[in-house]
């Protein structure tokens, strides 16, 4: 089914200039940048986007990493684009990711671990339209 999912490169991975390299493997691997921009997030965009991780021991830490400089969120699209990038990102510890996957290559531990991504279609349906209006899916 064609999908939508919305991708984070996290600030660990646009600090080391890895932005570019995830976004070619994005269209090397068939999905469509529908929508694109970087971004400070404010400490409330960033408790608000992991509200559902409130009550994790990590939740002040993840918050604290994620306005620690600037985000991509990129709006993706193809066939099963949730669980295709998910299988592309790898597992959260990158010490345990696959070979090959974004996190295996880019991430460097399990909370600076260079991505995130929608992980149900529910989850994109609350994620896409946290950060991007319809009409900013111009590609
Ligand atoms: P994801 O869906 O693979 O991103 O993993 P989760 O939804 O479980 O966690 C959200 C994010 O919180 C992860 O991507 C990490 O950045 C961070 N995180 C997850 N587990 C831990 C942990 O055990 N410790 C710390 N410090 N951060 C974590």
């Amino acid at each position: 089914m064609l999908e939508q999912t919305l991708a984070i490169i996290k600030p660990d991975a646009v600090r080391k200039k890895f932005s570019g390299a995830i976004l070619a493997r994005y269209e090397k691997e068939g999905f469509r940048i529908r929508a694109i921009k970087m971004r400070a997030l404010s400490k409330g965009e960033a408790e608000g986007f992991y509200a559902v991780h409130r009550e994790r021991p990590f939740f002040a830490s993840l918050v604290a990493f994620m306005v620690s400089g600037p985000v991509v969120l990129v709006v993706l699209e193809r066939e099963d684009a949730i669980l295709g990038h998910r299988q592309l990102m790898g597992a959260t510890d990158p010490s345990k990711a696959v070979k090959e996957t974004l996190r295996a290559l880019y991430g460097e531990s399990i909370e600076f671990n260079a991505v995130h991504g929608s992980d149900s279609a529910e989850t994109a349906r609350f994620e896409i339209p946290y950060f991007f209006s319809t009409v900013e899916l111009v590609g």
